[in-house]
């Protein structure tokens, strides 16, 4: 088994998503979708929270306002990107932006539920009698969205786990109401009413894949063997598992790492890929080979222990992210390696460039990865040949589109992007490579690399853990 036919399309095994936050966020937010040529196939997330105008938030689109004339998500966002490359004129002058279908790519939904319950709460007035009632419709009106513009996987509804809260008084109002929630009750219930949901539509388009939640490796399994109990009881089947709330390591509870041994591998990176591949473990030990998405668990040192534990694709906004590091003051230094931290009391900070990784040739690169200040790489710094490097072909030209900021923004969007768009194909690239060897082949080929070394040394442990 190595790919999933999904609707015509095809998903190879292991895949990392790219994460789409139109609709929230500005700027590069709409130059991701400009420059999508250039990701080709690669297989995108999209939050329903950032793309449902029905919630109002900061940096909603208003080209999504009306867009109940299309026929699937991939029409939405042909229209979007034409609008900003022809309206807003958001392409940098010198590239001849070819056309693109989106419709070539596998589209994931994702509730973005956490937002959702934030948007309730407020409008139940914190009744917590009245929330559930609430949340179901809003779960309909989810796996509603989801069929009517055909995504073709969709993520089970549910409480999410990502709230993050600013002090104030309307926060603590919310604190409290979400602790005051039984959350796995909820959960479960809302599990319950998706297979009712779905068990009414038997034409329904997208995939579903059930969300795992557990606070514990413990609770984890427990409510697998609860998730799979449920298809048995009920006579569904889900086509595969989303793991929740594996994310981070900062908020995992201690319990995932408490028993590994750090002392041959250091920490860095390393702690972060622990959480996500003992949850794909957990899972893929009682669910056997079916469909598993580590959700936000596909960061670049998570992928290699993710895969070899049992999950089938994850995803991960960090390309973005590490772009997005890059502010104005730092397009004046990015020539100079050693550029002032901070001027005049404003931080100089910039964009950050995935260093290491393989090669578009499929040789493993000299460098260990990490990502690097764009202004600490070297002008003749060799480029990795996938389709972002092709247009650069030199680290000059990346650095200069990057300085260009006063003169033509688009063309500093346009590096933010390639570099986005790089780190993108390094995550492709180790995905492709896992999928190519063998376990035996991968470490005699790739063995030798750094991070992959000290990740080995983890996989041992978690797989004598279960
Ligand atoms: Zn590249």
């Amino acid at each position: 088994m190595k790919s999933f036919n999904i609707n015509g399309k095809e998903l190879p095994i292991p895949s990392f998503f790219q994460v789409y936050n139109y609709g929230g966020g500005a700027g590069d937010k709409c130059r991701e979708i400009v420059y999508a040529n250039l990701t080709k196939d690669t297989p995108a997330l999209v939050n329903y929270y950032y793309i449902n105008n029905k919630y109002p938030h900061t940096f909603q689109s208003n080209k999504l306002n009306d867009i109940s004339k299309f026929n699937s998500i991939g029409d939405i966002f042909n229209y979007v990107r034409k609008s900003l490359a022809e309206d807003d004129k958001n392409v940098y002058s010198k590239y001849s932006l070819p056309d693109y279908d989106f419709n070539q790519k596998i589209f994931l939904l994702d509730s973005g539920s956490s937002q959702i319950v934030k948007y309730i709460a407020k409008k139940i007035n914190y009744n917590k009698e009245s929330f559930l009632t609430m949340f179901y419709q809003h779960m309909v009106a989810y796996y509603d969205f989801a069929d009517r513009y055909k995504f073709d996987l969709v993520v089970g509804f549910d409480l999410g786990g990502k709230y993050t809260f600013k002090d104030g008084e309307a926060d603590k109002k919310l604190i409290q109401f979400y602790n005051s929630l039984d959350k796995d009750k909820i959960n479960y219930t809302i599990l319950k009413a998706t297979v009712d949901y779905l068990k009414t539509k038997p034409n329904y388009y997208p995939k579903v894949l059930a969300t795992i939640h557990g606070k514990t490796p413990n609770y984890y399994k427990q409510y697998t063997l609860k998730t799979l109990e449920l298809e048995k009881s009920l006579g569904y089947t889900f086509w595969g598992f989303a793991l929740g709330g594996i994310a981070s390591s900062k908020t995992a509870d201690e319990s995932w790492s408490n028993d590994i041994d750090f002392s041959k591998t250091k920490k860095k990176f390393v702690s972060d890929a622990v959480t996500p591949a003992r949850a794909s473990y957990i899972v893929h030990n009682i669910v056997g080979n079916r469909p598993i998405h580590a959700l936000g668990g596909g960061g670049y040192p998570n992928i290699l222990l993710n895969s070899w534990c049992g999950a089938t694709s994850f995803d991960a906004a960090s390309p973005a992210r590490r772009v997005g590091d890059g502010n104005a003051l730092s397009t004046n230094y990015v020539f100079e390696k050693d550029a002032p931290k901070k001027l005049n009391g404003s931080e100089v900070s910039f964009s950050k460039f995935f260093v290491g990784g393989i090669n578009a040739d499929g040789t493993l690169r000299d460098e260990s990865f990490e990502y690097i200040d764009l202004n600490k790489l070297d002008n003749k710094f060799s480029l990795c040949g996938c389709p972002a490097c092709k247009v650069l072909k030199t680290m000059t030209t990346l650095k200069e589109l990057y300085a260009s900021k006063s003169s033509d923004d688009e063309a500093n969007y346009f590096s933010r992007q390639l570099m986005n768009i790089h780190a993108i194909w390094q995550h492709r690239f180790l995905c492709q490579a896992i999928a190519k060897y063998s376990q035996t082949e991968f470490i005699k080929i790739y063995g030798k690399d750094n991070l992959f070394s000290r990740l080995l040394l983890i996989l041992k442990q978690i797989k004598g853990m279960v």
